[in-house]
């Protein structure tokens, strides 16, 4: 492997962290870059992939070195222009703009998951053709350990198999990633290389989209349709927490592209146990009277729906090693590896890091390079050192900022509000004593994860403190005015 050369790599996995990180490489210099994406395209439409993404100033460090930010603008809206409206059983109606609790906070700008993939493969499109090559409909299979370096094996469209050989491999595909489970064979199932697992209360939850035309009709009065850049929260009239849902739309910019409305329950929820098309056409009706559901569902899309498996949130979880260097750093000889995105850390969307952290990753890696005249022997260890205690502090945000806000539990999320506000006053009355909480701290891209992490403790230290002396002092009153 020779460093200086900076080419010859494959990106397995074109998702957000796969063509991110192809871009990074290219804008730096490198060639000979190719990318392993076994959808069809880049804009490919999945039903239960059709979430939104909200790339914050974390994110957009990314975006900002590839010079994209005002391209991902365009396609956005802004959590400036962020209004909710709710809509309650009987129909009536709130709008609410998101407050915006720093004033300071980098704005961040909300779209569909595959506007944001599409819009990097069009940035390769435009200004890398000649350094990446991106391969749709192909396969990684698995990756075989030669003596100095790996062999990368695919499946092209054709049903061909090739066999590569690249100096560097980037494993961006995902939760169940080939490539960590290579390291993780070949490093002797060492626990480097394993996913560690922590639980959390939004773990497990079931999640299916419902897909809705753009601008669907909010009533049966004429002209009373849905405004595209508005988000919407829709509760059901269902007063069992067995039946009870809530159909949850994100805002898009795009006012011809369809709704996604987000369904998210516990596994035993009554609406996944439907089995045909027309019991949930029933549910559906019954739980939403305040809305005209023939003219907002149709009949395929009800099918769809009952059919689609839906997905889980995954368990928050990452593996500690995040790279692997094989053979000699010299003449072309070996292979360096590193795992970058959902592949090394991945957890349920409560605070909506899954993509910044991701690019987050990416950023840091090229600094990385940067630091080191990408010399990946230097620059993957130090990438490593700086990278993975932020990893494990990720995680246990993602445990303790917000995993009740599914409606799972009402005692939990009341109590997770009381957690809330008291360290938002607590800040304001004593700012070097106490922070806000996580979820708020998390908005702040320049601070790092491990940073945000200790903040947290601190105040749950203080607040410790402060309880204490609140109760001593209260046995003290009481048994002297005895
Ligand atoms: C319901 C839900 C809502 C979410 N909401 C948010 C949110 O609001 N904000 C947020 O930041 N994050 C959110 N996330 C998380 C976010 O989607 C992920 O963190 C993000 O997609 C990670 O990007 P990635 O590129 O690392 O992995 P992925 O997006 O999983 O991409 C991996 C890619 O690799 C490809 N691939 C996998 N294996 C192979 C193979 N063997 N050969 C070839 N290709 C392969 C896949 O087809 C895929 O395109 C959400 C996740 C879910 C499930």
């Amino acid at each position: 492997m020779n460093n200086s050369h900076k080419q010859n790599a494959i990106i397995i996995g074109g998702g957000p962290a796969g063509l991110g990180a192809a871009l990074m490489l290219a804008k730096r210099g490198w060639k000979d870059i190719t990318v392993i994406e076994k959808r069809p395209s880049a804009d490919y439409y999945e039903p239960d992939k059709s979430f939104s993404y909200q790339i914050d100033g974390r994110g957009q460090k990314l975006t900002d070195f590839l010079g994209i930010t005002n391209k991902l603008a365009d396609l956005s809206v802004p959590n400036t222009e962020f209004y909710i409206t709710v809509i309650q059983k009987d129909g009536t109606r709130k709008t609410t703009k998101l407050p915006i609790a720093d004033a300071n906070r980098k704005t961040a700008y909300w779209l569909p998951r595959a506007d944001f993939v599409n819009l990097l493969y069009q940035e390769i499109q435009q200004n890398y053709q000649d350094k990446i090559q991106v391969l749709f409909n192909t396969e990684c299979l698995e990756i075989q350990t030669n003596a100095q370096n790996l062999s990368v094996i695919i499946k092209t469209k054709n049903q061909h198999q090739e066999t590569l050989n690249p100096n560097l491999i980037i494993g961006c595909d995902g939760l169940n990633s080939i490539v960590r489970k290579t390291l993780y064979e070949i490093s002797g199932q060492s626990n480097l290389f394993e996913m560690q697992k922590f639980p959390s209360p939004s773990a497990g939850l079931k999640y299916k989209v419902l897909s809705l035309p753009p601008q669907f009709p909010l009533s049966e009065t004429e002209d009373d349709l849905s405004k595209s850049t508005m988000a919407y929260a829709i509760r059901s009239n269902f007063k069992d927490p067995q039946k009870a849902i809530s159909l949850g739309l994100l805002p898009f910019k795009n006012p011809q592209q369809p709704r996604t409305a987000n369904i998210i329950n516990y596994p035993d929820h009554q609406i996944w146990q439907l089995q045909t098309p027309a019991q949930v056409e029933d549910f559906f009706k019954q739980g939403f009277p305040q809305l005209p559901i023939d003219k907002i569902i149709s009949s395929e899309e009800i099918s769809r729906f009952t059919a689609s498996e839906g997905g889980k949130f995954p368990i928050p979880q990452y593996c500690s090693g995040l790279y692997q260097i094989f053979g000699t750093s010299e003449n072309n000889q070996g292979t360096a590896v590193i795992l970058l995105g959902d592949a090394v850390h991945c957890f349920p969307p409560d605070i909506g890091q899954g993509v910044n952290s991701a690019l987050e990753d990416i950023y840091i890696f090229q600094e990385k390079l940067q630091e080191h005249q990408d010399h990946l022997t230097v620059a993957l260890p130090s990438y490593q050192n700086l990278r993975q205690p932020d990893i494990k502090a990720l995680i246990r945000l993602v445990q303790i900022s917000y995993p009740w806000q599914y409606n799972q539990n009402q005692l939990q999320k009341r109590l997770w509000s009381i957690n809330f506000f008291l360290r938002f006053l607590l800040n304001r009355l004593f700012p070097s004593l106490f922070s806000p909480h996580s979820f708020l701290l998390i908005q702040n891209h320049e601070l790092s994860y491990s940073e945000i992490l200790v903040k947290s403790n601190r105040t749950t230290q203080n607040i410790s403190i402060l309880g204490g002396i609140i109760i001593l002092g209260l046995i003290l009153m009481f048994t002297n005015s005895n």
